[in-house]
């Protein structure tokens, strides 16, 4: 999808991008008649060659979009550990939609697998971690974005290219230009691919005579696999496999090194079970996400392709990982066998949904409920934990303080969702430092969110004649 170059060590998955857009800093001031100016050279340029003046002059975008700016020059505030990336890009939620996918596309996805050579579980993992089975798609005007990168600060080189791309597909005809939307750097679609990936990469597999990557899951799919099997994709093999390493045993991380099945025998490898090596891979290299301590692996080549999807090792663990669920059609343990090294494990979507709802019920203003801890969220937290002496006050939303806001009060008979969403209501109830009585704050929170959903319940905040504010059940006859 996106370009090597342009990606690496920039950001990682739809998500974080998604993430970035939102939490962008103060966009800049940009001069509408330097960028109506920068239009009318590239018009004329040899990178727009391919597409007509009409083309260009009907899709001319009337102003700049600063905030692509900021996101081009965003840096985050924390660095994300490797579980907090794989527990959110691979919950439970995430596995189920999967497996729900596979079948709803099954002949679809068989025939794929016998036209490119590769697994359907595989091209399943890259459009759930892409875009969430074609759910989450990015909203920016392409045009807009890249028209802005095209002129304004770094990289104005590569940016023109993909919009010259991007122009381009729709003057096609493959997708229609309402549909030309996406992340702030231009990937789009279900595969979310950069324009001139599409060019290079995109097929018709639905027989329209149009590759819309937008509309039509076939398309989208065909193309992924299509991307796999150009990046050097082995049929046949498997991605790799979680191993577990001799005690004592220490090598660097180099998924690079490739080396035989019998080298890794020979070293006292094992399958993370236990079990001796399979010799289903050619060769495979060792990748250690997070040192000698944590989930160890072995990954082929194929491994290597997911991550050329992205150039990010995460990133590519999560799609080997999801694909490896959505195979086992198991949803009920999301884990690697050797559990990471760190006694604050990262939490799913819901659980992050759940810690900004009790959050944005507390009155600390996080935005939207996305389920993205973002730098909004991280601030809030901070301030939660500071408020109420909780040490370190370092912004983490791990499982830690997933536990400590939601405290521990579970109704006995309650499913799990409805018991956490009982006991975050009874803890913002009890410890709202915003949502509990003072008579300055009293408008504050009942603006904030007059019926709120936790969990799978609704609450609505109601002031009791002794001016505490409480959360009060909704959907349980009031
Ligand atoms: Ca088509």
């Amino acid at each position: 999808m996106k370009s090597a170059f342009f990606y690496q060590g920039v950001m990682a998955a739809a998500g974080l991008m998604l993430a970035v857009s939102s939490q962008a800093a103060d966009a800049p001031n940009l001069s509408n008649s330097a960028f109506q100016q920068c239009l009318n050279t590239l018009k004329n340029s040899s990178q727009f060659r391919g597409v007509s003046a009409s083309t260009f002059e009907r899709y001319r975008p009337s102003a700049p979009d600063p905030s692509v700016i900021s996101s081009l020059n965003y840096q985050p505030e924390f660095q994300k550990d490797v579980w907090d990336y794989l527990s959110s890009l691979v919950d439970k939620e995430r596995v189920e939609d999967g497996i729900r996918a596979k079948r709803q596309w099954s002949d679809v996805l068989r025939q794929i697998e016998s036209r490119y050579g590769v697994k359907a579980e595989h091209v399943l993992g890259v459009w759930g971690v892409e875009s969430n089975f074609g759910q989450t798609l990015g909203k920016k005007p392409l045009f807009e974005s890249l028209a802005t990168l095209s002129c304004f600060d770094r990289r104005q080189s590569y940016f023109r290219g993909e919009f010259a791309n991007a122009l381009k597909i729709v003057q096609n005809g493959d997708i229609n230009a309402s549909d030309m939307t996406g992340s702030w750097a231009g990937a789009f679609g279900q595969t979310q691919f950069m324009p001139s990936t599409f060019l290079e990469l995109a097929v018709d597999f639905d027989g329209d005579g149009r590759r819309d990557l937008v509309n039509s899951v076939p398309d989208a799919l065909a193309s992924t696999a299509n991307f796999l099997a150009k990046r050097g994709y082995r049929s046949g093999e498997p991605w790799g496999y979680e191993v577990k390493l001799p005690s004592g045993y220490w090598a660097a991380s180099n998924r690079k090194d490739k080396k035989s099945m019998s080298h890794w025998r020979d070293q006292g490898l094992t399958l993370a079970n236990g079990s001796p090596l399979p010799y289903d891979l050619s060769s495979a290299g060792l990748l250690l996400p997070a040192g000698k301590d944590g989930p160890a692996f072995l990954v082929g080549k194929n491994f290597d392709t997911f991550y050329s999807y992205n150039a990010s090792e995460n990133y590519a663990l999560a799609i080997a990982h999801l694909s490896d669920l959505i195979t086992r059609e198991d949803s009920s343990k999301t884990d690697f066998i050797t559990a990471w090294p760190t006694d604050d494990p990262g939490i799913s979507r819901q659980e992050a949904k759940d810690i900004q709802q009790a959050l944005l019920n507390a009155g600390y203003d996080i935005g939207a409920v996305d389920g993205i801890i973002g730098d909004n969220t991280r601030k809030a937290i901070k301030e939660y934990q500071a408020s109420r002496g909780i040490f370190p006050a370092d912004g983490r939303a791990g499982k830690k303080f997933y536990n400590q806001i939601a405290a521990n009060r579970a109704t006995s008979q309650a499913p799990a969702s409805a018991q956490s969403a009982d006991r975050i209501g009874q803890l913002i109830q009890q410890q709202s430092p915003k949502a509990s009585s003072t008579q300055t704050q009293s408008a504050a929170p009942t603006t904030i969110a007059p019926t709120a959903r936790i969990g799978n319940a609704r609450y609505r905040r109601e002031r009791g004649t002794d001016g505490v504010v409480r959360l009060v059940r909704v959907d349980e006859g009031q």
